[in-house]
């Protein structure tokens, strides 16, 4: 649930900026667009996948007890029989019995209908699965479920990853991918999306550790938002009340975001005990113990769970990026995005389209090619095509100009100071792996 804040950034600006710069565009739009479905457009796949490239760095790589998989979307229905979304997955859903539109009673302030004042029907329950059939006879035996959660594919992997990896408790999960939900209410952009991305772990530990790896988790989810450039005041840790929290949790945080429409959850952090290993075990016939070498005593191991969106991090760290500036004439649009997550590392931009200069700021931009997503742009006014790439926050600007024919040097301008230095070409190269890292 939202709750309003006074807004620090319009919402409408992201999303202009998001459609007019190729971030992210309305999903089928020349058909009028599929409500809660959005299409990454050249800039928003590459801040995107940055976003991933950094978790997976910090979650994974650096991390020697975990471990990476990349199940299946469709998975045996029996699945969401045993975790729950079969029965527990869904939401109160009221609908106004004039104007037939259907709401999550969870956000009615009122008992009319928000659009047109209608009376409601009593609320009944809606799940949030997307249903679909396996094979070429649509009934009840070949149906199938979009996952709405990418938890379970690591739950149900856990001795093949156990056996293969060959490793001890704890340790943990980790996986990056879609997730469908057929929400009820939507909008705020890509905060609430139908189909959308997670980034989960699943981390499975004795039991009676639990909680100081729930400290460990929630700490290291908290600092890896601000690792990434996230500004302190606008993140906030919430503890769920004993009413909300979902069947499986013994404890849960959300970390919140202070997003436009107000503070929101960007990531939850879950202590799920052994309910899913249990329940898989239970529901499979098969077992998922884990025998406990110093104990000799066969256990089902528990489970921290941190869980979260790439969509709304993607949101977060472009409502946290942006800002306006007075410039000279005009106001200046800044992404300040962390280095490391901007789409376009640097742009080389020739000062006139003189074949000469041409010809040395394509060399350049050929070589920086090799290393990074770089721009090339020759069109318009210097000051203009610095604006473009600091409303889209390539960190570094790569000028040529005429001097350069003859000192074989170039400048390199900074998006967050604007200052110039001027350095020699063939040193550019290692100037900029510097600074980008
Ligand atoms: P909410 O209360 O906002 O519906 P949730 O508590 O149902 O979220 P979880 O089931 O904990 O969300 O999912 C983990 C993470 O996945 C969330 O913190 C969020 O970042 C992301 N997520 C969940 N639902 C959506 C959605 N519809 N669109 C985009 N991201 C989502």
């Amino acid at each position: 649930m939202t709750q309003p804040t006074p807004a620090k950034v319009d919402m409408e600006k992201i999303i202009s900026l998001c459609r007019r710069r190729g971030f992210i565009f309305p999903s089928s739009e020349i058909y009028g667009g599929l409500a809660s479905f959005w299409d990454y457009g050249p800039l928003g796949v590459e801040l995107k996948r940055n976003i991933k490239q950094a978790w997976w760095q910090n979650m994974v790589q650096e991390h020697d007890d975990m471990f990476g998989i990349d199940s299946s979307i469709l998975m045996h229905p029996r699945v969401w029989d045993a975790s729950g979304h079969l029965q527990e997955f869904s939401d109160p859903l009221a609908e106004c019995k004039s104007c037939h539109k259907r709401w999550r009673v969870d956000d009615l302030e009122g008992n009319r209908c928000p659009e047109c004042g209608g009376e409601l029907t009593k609320p009944q329950m809606f799940n949030l699965m997307f249903k679909t059939f396996v094979g070429p006879v649509e009934d009840a035996a070949s149906t199938v479920y979009l996952r709405p959660e990418t938890a379970q594919g690591m739950f149900v992997n856990f001795h093949n990853v156990l056996n293969t990896t060959r490793k001890k408790l704890p340790f943990g999960i980790a996986q990056i991918g879609k997730a469908f939900r057929n929400e009820i209410t939507t909008g705020n952009f890509i905060f609430r999306c139908r189909e959308f991305e997670q980034m989960e772990i699943e981390y499975f530990i004795k039991p009676g550790t639990d909680e100081e790896w729930f400290d460990y988790w929630l700490k290291e989810s908290h600092h890896w938002y601000l690792k990434w450039g996230i500004k302190p005041e606008n993140l906030r840790l919430r503890q769920h009340t004993k009413g909300e929290l979902a069947h499986y949790a013994i404890n849960c945080y959300d970390i919140d975001y202070r997003f436009p429409m107000g503070w929101a959850e960007l990531e939850g952090v879950a202590n799920r005990g052994n309910f899913d290993l249990s329940q898989h075990a239970r529901y499979s016939g098969k077992s998922l113990a884990y025998f406990d070498e110093d104990t000799k005593e066969s256990i089902t191991p528990c489970v921290i769970e941190p869980s979260a969106g790439v969509d709304r991090a993607f949101l977060a760290f472009l409502c946290d990026a942006y800002s306006e500036e007075p410039d000279k004439e005009a106001i200046r649009v800044v992404l300040h995005l962390h280095p490391r997550l901007a789409p376009i590392k640097v742009a080389i931009l020739p000062l006139s389209k003189r074949e000469s200069l041409i010809s040395i700021a394509r060399e350049i931009y050929t070589e920086l090619r090799h290393s990074w997503m770089v721009s090339y742009d020759d069109a318009q006014s210097i000051g203009r095509r610095y604006r473009r790439q600091d409303e889209i926050g390539t960190p570094y600007c790569v000028t040529v100009d005429f001097e350069s024919l003859k000192d074989k040097q170039a400048t390199i301008r900074d998006r967050d100071t604007m200052e110039q230095i001027r350095v020699p070409i063939k040193e550019l190269k290692t100037i900029l792996t510097d600074r980008l890292s």
